[in-house]
C-alpha cells in the first residue's frame, strides 16, 4: 500500500505563482507515489476572517486552480474540510488531552495575537489540534512541509504520542515530507509573495493581465538607467526567469551585468514565459469554471471518500477512549 499524505490548504480564492511553484506543483507530483487527500481548511479560515460571506467563492476559487493544476479527483481525494465533521469531533476528543501550555508556546500563536489583537478567539489557540485532527482522522503518515511549518508537525506528533501513551496504539506518528518549497518574493521585490500585502501574481489571471502586472514588478533598486549595470542575484524578475522562462541563466546575468539587456525587455520575456507555462492550466481552468456542478460533484465525491475513512477512525477513537456505545 502506498503511503497517506495529507495536506490542507486555506480558502485564500485564486492561487498567486508563490502557492503553485510552492505547494501546487508539489500536490500534482506527490498523486503519482503516495495516496494523497487534499482538503480545502475552511474551518481554518474562521479563526480570522470576520465576514465569512466569501467564503464559498474563495473554496471555488481554490478548486478550480487545484483542479486546473493537475489534482486528479480519480487519484486524490479533494474534499472541504467542514463536509466532514468529524474532524470537528476528534478536534474536541484531542483538545482533552493537549496541555495548554504546549499550544501557549506556539510562535505562530503569539504572532497571531500581535496581528489581530482585538479578536484572539480560541481558535486560534487550538489551531494545531484541528491541524492534527486533520491529518491523523485519516491515519496519514506523511505531510509535506516546509522547514518553517515542521514546529506544527512535531506538535501534532506529540499530541500522537500522548493519545497511542493514553489509549493504546491508534495513530501513526505522521512524519514531515520535507519539501524545497521556493520562497518566491513578491512582485514589490521585497516580501515573500502573497495576497495580503498585494504584492502576488494569480494563476489564473489572462496574458495580457499577467503582461501588465509584471511590468510594473520592482527590479534592481540600484539600476535606474537602461545603460546601468544590474545585479541579478537581488533582482526578483531574474529569480522568476529561473522558474518560467526556460534561459541560460549565466547568459542572461551577463547580459544583465554588463547592461546589454534592459529591464523591460527581461520582464516580456519574463511575461511570456510565464503565459506560454501557465496556458494549458488556464485553459483547464476555464473549462472546470464552465461546468460548476462538475466541481461541486468532485468535491461531493473527496467529501464521501474522506468520510468513509473518517466514521471509521472515530469509531475506534470512541472505543478506545472507552466513550458509551449508543445502542
Ligand atoms: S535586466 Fe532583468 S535581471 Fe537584470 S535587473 Fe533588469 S529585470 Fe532584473
Amino acid at each position: 500500500m502506498p503511503k497517506r499524505v495529507f495536506s490542507g490548504a486555506r480558502p485564500t480564492g485564486r492561487q498567486h505563482i508563490g502557492n503553485y511553484l510552492g505547494a501546487i506543483q508539489n500536490y500534482v507530483k506527490l498523486q503519482s507515489e503516495y495516496d494523497c487527500i487534499y482538503c480545502i481548511v475552511d474551518i481554518h479560515a474562521l479563526t480570522s476572517l470576520e465576514d465569512t460571506s466569501q467564503l464559498p467563492q474563495m473554496t471555488r476559487e481554490l478548486a478550480l486552480d487545484w483542479l486546473a493544476a493537475g489534482i486528479d479527483p480519480k487519484k486524490s481525494i479533494m474534499f472541504v474540510q467542514s463536509h466532514v465533521p468529524e474532524v470537528a469531533e476528534l478536534h474536541t476528543f484531542l483538545s482533552m488531552i493537549t496541555p495548554l501550555g504546549w499550544l501557549q508556546r506556539v510562535p505562530t500563536f503569539k504572532e497571531k495575537i500581535k496581528l489581530q489583537p482585538d479578536n484572539v478567539n480560541y481558535g486560534l489557540l487550538g489551531y494545531p489540534v484541528l491541524m492534527t485532527a486533520d491529518i491523523i482522522l485519516y491515519k496519514a503518515q506523511a505531510v509535506p512541509v516546509g522547514e518553517d511549518q515542521l514546529p506544527h508537525l512535531e506538535l501534532a506528533r506529540e499530541i500522537v504520542r500522548r493519545f497511542n501513551g493514553k489509549f493504546g496504539d491508534t495513530f501513526p506518528e505522521p512524519e514531515a515530507k520535507l519539501t524545497n518549497f521556493p520562497t518566491v518574493v513578491g512582485l514589490d521585490g521585497k516580501e515573500k509573495m502573497s495576497k495580503s500585502v498585494g504584492n502576488h501574481l494569480e494563476i489564473a489571471l489572462t496574458a495580457e493581465e499577467t503582461r501588465a502586472k509584471i511590468m510594473t514588478a520592482v527590479t534592481d533598486p540600484d539600476r535606474k538607467f537602461r545603460k546601468d549595470p544590474g545585479h541579478p542575484e537581488i533582482c526578483n524578475i531574474y529569480h522568476l526567469r529561473d522558474y518560467f522562462a526556460a534561459f541560460d541563466m549565466k547568459e542572461l546575468a551577463e547580459k544583465c551585468r554588463t547592461a546589454q539587456i534592459g529591464c523591460v525587455e527581461c520582464k516580456q520575456a519574463l511575461a511570456e514565459g510565464i503565459n506560454k507555462s501557465l496556458a494549458p492550466l488556464r485553459e483547464r481552468r476555464a473549462e472546470f469554471a464552465a461546468r460548476p456542478d462538475e466541481v461541486d460533484d468532485i468535491l461531493a465525491d473527496g467529501a464521501k471518500r474522506a468520510r468513509a475513512i473518517a466514521s471509521e477512525t472515530i469509531r475506534e477513537v470512541k472505543e478506545r477512549m472507552n466513550l458509551p456505545r449508543l445502542k
